[in-house]
């Protein structure tokens, strides 16, 4: 029999139906690569028991014939989601040791169509960073290597235990968040799918808050169709989230293999950066090249705003971070440090339980919503934001079906290698994917191909507002055309 590791979703639910294999056996599989992977530390909880519990109940339906979609099918969850009994901390200290007497309704989604949750995956403290290095856990391992190193390198972030753990085959899936890149940024640095769909698609309840207006969740998984199947179950209106949209979830899987002969597809061109590596633009033409071979037209596109986007995305962020964890008091949740005063306490408690750079967000967004500097930062940001997004609309006007750009500007980096003395330098990171946050459209991430050092790098497709199927049916030519690529074990 072949690893059960290795199998894609799709392959271990076929394997599942046949009964080639139970999940209990797949889901044993899964928890001992993980027991062997702790080096990376990807996880911050492991839920054997709890994993094993839902692998005997997903083989009794599966016999009794009511398997959900994803019945029997083992997943990570990255620590940003509330689960009920099992803590959940933002892999901040401040949230202790916060155990939720609820459930996100997104893995409550999972839960119902039978997945099977291994533990709780490591993140970016509250989802902030690109690198997975200011979890109060430590950072995350990236699987891959440069060739002929043994160099540590990030996953990215924040979403980095969940692409590390699908990349190192530790889980079949995972669930991700993603404000500013943080689910497509990762997945391109370990070779995995990753989608953020349009802002409203899966409902935010209980999911801590970083910028609630950016904010979305969606899957990491290792291929086109994997992340199709895990966004049906995860995507869907709920009434506890007033900005879900209630719209009916697609079959997504049903848009794999569709053609996309007709299909337009924007260059803009205002993402072709100075300076940008050769190899990314490299990447970036192949993927064209290969969408124009499957029939779609390429176009030329302008967005002109997009050089504002970073600089206007870093002070929305923490000014809606600075809100939401204003939350985090001592009083009811996690750690509390004592104080003199209930005023002491508060500072004692949010100096103690936040790291530097959740610390320096919340700064910035108190000084950029402050009286005398609102106008001048915050509603200048937005006034920008509503350009970016008209920029985008005015391209979807002129009948372009989706766009295509590098995911990130560079592969994954050496773990402290970047941000140390200056925190632009880690921001710019997300140059590629905070304008689809901006604008609340759907991104895409899926692996193209190598640098000249054998790390991978992501194209991203953006594409109109519910229209995530256009992006799995381009995503899955891109994939086709370039392979699915597998790290060299070494842990
Ligand atoms: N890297 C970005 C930030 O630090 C985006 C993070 C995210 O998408 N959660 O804000």
């Amino acid at each position: 029999m072949t690893d059960l590791t290795s199998l894609t979703l799709a392959e271990a639910r076929k394997g599942l139906a046949d009964k080639t294999f139970s999940s209990l056996e797949l889901t044993d599989a899964h928890l001992s690569a993980i027991e062997a992977a702790r080096v990376l530390n990807a996880f911050v909880m492991e839920t054997p028991d709890q994993a094993r519990a839902m692998a005997r109940e997903a083989d009794a339906k599966i016999t009794k014939g009511d398997a959900g979609p994803l019945a029997g099918i083992p997943l990570g969850i990255k620590d940003l989601f509330a689960t009920k009994g099992v803590r959940t901390t933002a892999c901040s200290k401040i949230l202790g040791n916060f155990v939720p007497t609820y459930e996100s309704t997104v893995t409550s989604q999972l839960w119902r169509d039978g997945a099977v949750m291994l533990g709780k995956l490591n993140n970016d403290e509250f989802a902030m960073g690109s690198a997975n290095e200011t979890s109060c856990f430590g950072p995350v391992g990236n699987p891959w290597r440069r060739e002929g190193s043994n160099t540590t390198l990030v996953p990215g972030g924040s979403s980095g235990g969940s692409a590390s753990a699908v990349a190192a085959l530790l889980c079949m899936g995972a669930t991700a968040t993603d404000t500013g890149g943080s689910i497509r940024q990762p997945a391109a640095f370990t070779a995995t799918v990753g989608i953020k769909p349009t802002y409203g698609r899966c409902s935010r309840w209980g999911i801590v808050a970083f910028a609630s207006s950016l904010d979305q969740a969606g899957p990491i998984a290792r291929s086109v169709r994997d992340a199709a199947m895990l966004l049906r179950s995860m995507a869907g209106h709920d009434p506890k989230d007033t900005t879900s949209v209630d719209i009916a979830v697609p079959d997504y899987e049903a848009a794999i293999g569709k053609s996309v002969k007709g299909m337009k597809i924007g260059i803009p061109r205002e993402y072709r950066l100075d300076g940008m590596p050769a190899e990314i633009e490299k990447l970036w033409e192949a993927g064209a090249k290969w969408l124009k071979t499957a029939g779609a037209e390429l176009v030329e596109v302008s967005l002109p705003h997009t050089k504002y986007a970073l600089p206007a995305y870093y002070i929305v962020a923490p000014a809606e971070a600075s809100s939401n964890l204003a939350r985090y008091d001592g009083v009811r949740y996690g750690l509390r440090e004592q104080g003199k005063t209930i005023i002491e306490q508060y500072e004692n408690t949010r100096a103690g339980g936040f790291g530097a750079e959740v610390r320096r967000r919340v700064m910035i967004g108190t000084y950029v919503l402050s009286a005398g500097y609102y106008d001048a930062y915050y509603l200048r940001a937005q006034k920008v934001r509503t350009l970016i997004k008209k920029d985008f609309e005015d391209c979807f006007a002129r009948g372009v079906d989706a766009i295509l750009t590098p995911a990130t500007p560079s592969a994954a980096f050496g773990i402290g290698e970047k941000g140390g003395a200056d925190p632009v330098e880690m921001y710019l990171n997300d140059i590629f994917t905070v304008t689809v946050n901006m604008a609340g459209l759907p991104g895409i991430a899926v692996p193209a191909g190598k640098d000249a050092q054998g790390l991978p790098l992501g194209l991203q497709l953006i594409g109109r507002p519910f229209e995530e199927e256009t992006l799995f049916s381009l995503g899955e030519v891109i994939e086709q055309a370039a392979g699915r690529f597998t790290p060299a074990r070494w842990w």
